[in-house]
C-alpha cells in the first residue's frame, strides 16, 4: 500500500471513461462533484479498486438499465450535538464523502447486515466471489473512515463513503 494526499473530484474524473465503458450505453453516468472538496489520504489505486467494486455491483443490479450517480461533499462531525444521520463509528472531525447511487434492484433489509462479509453473495454461483464489498470496507475503514449503505428493493442502493480528510484544521 502506498499511501498519498488524493483530491477524489480528480480520481473520479479520471474514472469516467472506465466507467462508461463498464456500463454501456443502458446505464447513465452522472457526477456531481464539489468545489473545494477536502483532500484525503490514500492508496490511488486501492480507492480506484472501491469504486470499481461499486460500480460493477451497480451494473449487475441494474440488468435491464438506469442510472449510476457518484457526487463529493465536505462533511465536519463537531465533537457535540451530531445529527442522527451520521454514523457514529465516525470520530470527530473533518471529511470528505462520496455518495454512489444506483437505480438498481436494491436489496431486502434482512442482506444489509451481511453484504460487507467476505464471500457474501446472493448471485449464481460463478456469477460473484462475494469478495467486492469485503474488499471497498476493509479499505474504506483501515484509516479512519466508514461507509453506509441505504437499498430496499426496487428503490435502489446509495453507499455513501466517508473519509478523513488530509488536513484536520480550520
Ligand atoms: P458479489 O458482487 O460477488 O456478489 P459483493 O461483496 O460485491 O459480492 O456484494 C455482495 C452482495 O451484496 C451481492 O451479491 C448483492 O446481493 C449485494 N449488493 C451489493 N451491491 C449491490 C447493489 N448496488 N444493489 C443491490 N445489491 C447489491
Ligand atoms: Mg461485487
Amino acid at each position: 500500500r502506498e499511501s498519498s494526499v488524493l483530491d477524489l473530484n480528480e480520481l473520479l474524473d479520471e474514472m469516467r471513461m472506465v466507467l462508461e465503458s463498464l456500463f454501456g450505453s443502458s446505464i447513465r453516468l452522472t457526477q456531481e462533484l464539489s468545489t473545494d472538496l477536502h483532500d484525503i489520504v490514500a492508496d490511488r489505486s486501492q480507492i480506484e479498486q472501491v469504486i470499481m467494486n461499486l460500480a460493477i455491483n451497480a451494473r449487475d443490479a441494474m440488468p435491464r438499465g438506469g442510472r449510476f450517480s457518484m457526487r463529493t461533499a465536505n462533511l465536519e462531525i463537531s465533537k457535540d450535538g451530531r445529527d442522527s444521520s451520521i454514523p457514529r463509528e465516525l470520530r470527530p472531525g473533518h471529511y470528505a464523502t462520496i455518495t454512489i447511487r444506483d437505480s438498481g434492484q436494491g436489496m431486502p433489509p434482512e442482506i444489509k447486515h451481511q453484504i460487507f462479509e467476505p464471500f457474501f453473495t446472493t448471485k449464481a454461483l460463478g456469477q460473484g466471489t462475494g469478495l467486492g464489498l469485503s474488499t471497498v470496507y476493509g479499505v474504506i475503514t483501515q484509516d479512519g473512515g466508514h461507509i453506509s449503505v441505504e437499498s430496499a428493493p426496487d428503490q435502489g442502493t446509495t453507499f455513501t463513503l466517508y473519509l478523513p480528510a488530509a488536513r484536520q484544521e480550520s
